[in-house]
């Protein structure tokens, strides 16, 4: 089956003081139809920038696409113009954020809003644009959508509006959705909901999904395939079920000891010490990792490792699991 969404060796950088930092860094992955691909990794290690970069939705001037290709469908979406892109966006390919009220416009009814996204992209009169609202609302299992249609945002609680924003992404039956921390403002039980939400609509809309979040748990729940990123950087890629069984780079394995369990009485979350490199102290050589790895070595300041596959279909970026370096130590002595 050929790939939904295909990114190939993608850099992404922005600039800093006359100077450009590569935010993501030689990014690889496919995205199959109907496949929901994970996207992990602490706040600043370039899950946003990468969607942004899928939706050429980067800050102007600031961010730019240096390297590497995305095709949808076959296309590539560098070669599209704007009003091409526009076609794309909210149509083949539509995007949740974090937090709904900074998408919605407080000014316009929750109907004016999702018949606008329905308006753009469809020939629709205003009748059957305000039914089909209804029937979305409906979809995304808000009670009331006859009353709720003619609500302001400010009206519903946040698990609602993200209900909104869900019913405004899949109004034109996207193909790929991309869900950028798409629960991490709401409560658990509400996280819960909205996932299994995705998850039912991932189904029955046959739609690809990259959800992005800095929660392992979440991925656990609702992904077939991983991707771990780091500072920019994949540092690790595989099925849900091996990511989960061996989790093979340090970073990934601090990542699953703060996930919160359930069958704990205290909540004893690990988090990791330390913070992500920022753009501008990113190291140039090495492992970026180092300084928050319990099992840093001498060699991983020096020797940069590279994304290997350590079985079939499982790719690690670290020296732990790479011999070759071994040897040119070797053969440097
Ligand atoms: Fe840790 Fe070294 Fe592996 Fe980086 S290369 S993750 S520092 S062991
Ligand atoms: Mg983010």
């Amino acid at each position: 089956q050929p790939p939904l969404l295909e990114v190939n060796n993608l850099e992404t950088a922005f600039e800093i003081d006359g100077e450009w930092h590569n935010a993501v860094d030689n990014v690889s992955f496919q995205v199959k139809p109907k496949q929901v691909i994970g996207v992990v990794g602490e706040s600043g290690c370039g899950k946003s920038v990468m969607s942004l970069s899928i939706m050429k939705l980067l800050p102007k001037g600031i961010g730019k696409i240096r390297n590497g290709d995305i095709k949808f469908n076959g296309i590539n979406l560098e070669k599209l113009n704007d009003k091409e892109m526009n076609k794309v966006r909210g149509k083949d390919i539509a995007m949740i954020f974090q937090e709904p009220m900074t998408s919605l416009n407080p000014v316009f009814t929750i109907g004016f809003q999702l018949s606008e996204s329905l308006h753009n992209h469809f020939n629709i009169s205003k009748k059957d644009a305000r039914k089909k609202v209804i029937h979305l609302l409906d979809k995304v299992g808000i009670s009331r959508p006859e009353k709720v249609v003619d609500e302001y945002p400010h009206q519903l609680s946040g698990g609602m509006r993200q209900r909104v924003m869900i019913a405004m992404a899949i109004a034109c039956e996207p193909k790929l959705l991309i869900a950028d921390e798409p629960t991490t403002a709401l409560d658990v039980t509400v996280q819960a909901q909205i996932l299994e939400l995705l998850q039912e609509l991932q189904t029955t809309n046959d739609m690809s999904i990259i959800l992005i979040t800095h929660d392992l748990g979440v991925v656990a729940e609702s992904c077939h395939e991983v991707i771990v990123m780091y500072a920019g950087e994949v540092v690790e890629q595989t099925d849900v079920v091996t990511l989960f069984e061996s989790p093979k780079h340090p970073y990934t394995q601090l990542l699953m000891q703060s996930i919160p369990r359930m069958d704990q009485e205290e909540e004893v979350l690990a988090s990791i010490e330390g913070i992500v490199p920022s753009l501008k102290n990113m190291p140039r050589q090495g492992c970026k990792f180092v300084d928050r790895c319990p099992k840093a070595m001498d060699e991983c300041r020096s020797i940069t490792p590279q994304l290997r596959e350590s079985s079939p279909g499982h790719g690690v970026k670290c020296l732990l699991y790479e011999t070759s370096w071994e040897q040119e130590g070797m053969k440097a002595k």
